[in-house]
């Protein structure tokens, strides 16, 4: 699938500091500092409601982690799904009327569009579920070759046939020191699992089924749903976790460095992908796994029902500057979960223009010390509200240098161009933020 345009990334002079990021399924730091070439998948959205603010926020963090490999001079492989095809789509489609092909369509494009305005760097390979179809029914096929999924029998109201993943058999299945078992990624006990997993999409309850936390691998076909040819497995169409674990398997070397996604998906959508990936090929998915915290609109969930839905385009479309809203997200640490208020929004708004003002009177000599305490801070976990008073403190000062300058005719004179230059540079190629 297309993927949407990069902006080109301003190289700096010197190099980002060794880069630390919490790993939530080891619950520490990891330090980045071998000698490889970093990659990255990050679950893409189910086109519809694209692009909300909790969207926007994920791939901004994703975007930083990129940014700093990037600066270390890494060369980041950057893969994203999007899943094109699933009972969510299906079901927005039917309650609004539209044929669900065009919805996928128009939201993809909305998406991209959205990305492309808030400066995140594309991935190398922006792949569809569907056009993965052909890739990921040969994966389901072995795993019940393995023993390690089944076909449940048809009962009332619903068909023969739909395949599930057996989590206590491939849990017994994983051999070896890095071998997955059900709770390594998310580290969550039984019943947290069944209360999410029904929250978050599965069907514990479905009779037939071995276990109540086994995922969905294959849905056969039903009167009245998309369905496409899956061999051995007949019509029907992939589960969400299957999708991602061989999209990234088949673009990615294994295991490849950081699953990223909203901490939303650590469970059960992060949790079972690593279990498929090791069933499949007896190596772990990613080596680390990082997540998103949630974001509200003031202090309560965003979500469509509520009707509560901050959207990207829907501020572009009312003449905001893509940066201010970048600006807000990078306000709040990636880890955290927080709240978009309009305030908050006036106050990013007032820092662009803040920023924009101080670089056209930057004093010289002062772009370096600021470039490297950038440098510090996003090392550290991505901590990009570090970065925001840091050049808010070097604003400050440009702007009072240059107030004092005003009353001292000998000392008159526009800032230095080269630091000007060197800030923004930094600016763009470190937090995305273009002036
Ligand atoms: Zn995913």
């Amino acid at each position: 699938m297309k993927s949407w345009k990069s902006r080109p990334v301003p190289q700096l002079p010197g190099r980002m500091p060794t880069v630390r990021l919490f790993d939530s399924a080891k619950d520490s730091l990891v330090a980045f500092d071998g000698p490889g070439e970093p990659s990255m998948y990050v679950c893409g959205i189910t086109p519809y409601d694209a692009t909300h603010m909790g969207h926007a926020a994920s791939y901004v963090a994703f975007d930083l982690l990129n940014r700093v490999w990037r600066d270390a001079g890494k060369r980041v492989s950057y893969v994203q799904n999007v899943t094109d095809i699933d009972d969510p789509l299906l079901e927005r489609a039917t309650a609004t009327g539209m044929d669900w092909k065009e919805l996928a369509a128009s939201q993809i494009e909305l998406f991209r569009s959205d990305m492309e305005a808030l400066n995140i760097l594309p991935p190398d390979h922006y792949v569809g579920a569907v056009e993965a179809i052909p890739m990921i029914v040969p994966a389901i096929e072995r795993l019940l070759e393995l023993g390690l999924a089944y076909r449940v029998p048809g009962t009332a109201g619903e068909p023969d046939g739909d395949v599930y993943y057996d989590v206590e058999a491939a849990s017994k299945h994983s051999v070896g020191a890095d071998a997955w078992t059900l709770g390594s990624i998310s580290g969550l006990g039984e019943a947290e699992m069944l209360e999410l997993f029904s929250e978050r999409g599965g069907d514990p309850g479905r009779a037939g089924k071995r276990q109540a936390l086994d995922p969905l691998l294959w849905r056969v076909a039903r009167e009245g749903e998309p369905s496409w040819a899956g061999g051995e497995l007949g019509q029907g169409r992939p589960g969400w976790h299957i999708e991602c674990t061989v999209i990234a398997q088949q673009y990615l070397p294994a295991p490849f460095t950081v699953q990223g996604g909203g901490s939303d998906l650590i469970f059960p959508h992060h949790e079972m992908g690593a279990g498929h990936a090791y069933s499949l090929s007896g190596l772990p998915l990613a080596q680390h796994f990082a997540h998103a915290g949630m974001v509200g609109l003031d202090g309560e969930k965003m979500s469509k029902s509520k009707g509560n839905l901050v959207l990207v385009s829907k501020l572009r479309a009312a003449g905001e500057q893509p940066s201010a809203i970048r600006l807000a997200i990078l306000a709040h640490h990636y880890r955290t979960d927080w709240s978009w208020t309009e305030a908050e929004f006036e106050e990013a708004k007032a820092r662009l223009a803040r920023w924009t003002l101080a670089v056209s009177v930057a004093p010289e000599g002062s772009g370096a010390g600021l470039v490297a305490t950038l440098r510090s801070e996003m090392s550290q976990d991505l901590n990009a509200p570090g970065a925001l008073a840091a050049v808010d403190r070097w604003a400050a000062s440009a702007l009072d240098l240059h107030e004092s300058k005003l009353h001292d005719a000998e000392l008159q004179g526009a800032g230095s161009e080269l630091d000007a230059a060197l800030i923004s540079d930094a600016l763009d190629a470190l937090l995305g933020i273009q002036l």
